[in-house]
């Protein structure tokens, strides 16, 4: 099951965030495959590939639409 958290949350973690995976990987979370996307963080596990972390970097939905909106 992946972990979800907003990007505010995994700044304060990112140091000591452990993650482990069902088939027995364990690691630091910046030693998990890191995904950027537009709106999210995927952490992957480096050995199968599970979706361990996902991080929201959107914390102001509003805020990120006006954005949006602005780029247009
Ligand atoms: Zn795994």
């Amino acid at each position: 099951m992946a972990i979800h958290m907003n990007i505010s949350e995994y700044n304060l973690k990112a140091e000591s965030l452990r993650l482990s995976c069902q088939c027995g990987w364990e690691g630091k979370a910046n030693e998990a495959n890191g995904e950027l996307h537009e709106a999210v963080m995927n952490f992957e596990c480096p050995k199968c590939d599970k979706m361990l972390l996902i991080i929201n970097l959107i914390t102001d939905a509003q805020k990120y639409f006006d954005w949006k909106e602005s780029k247009k």
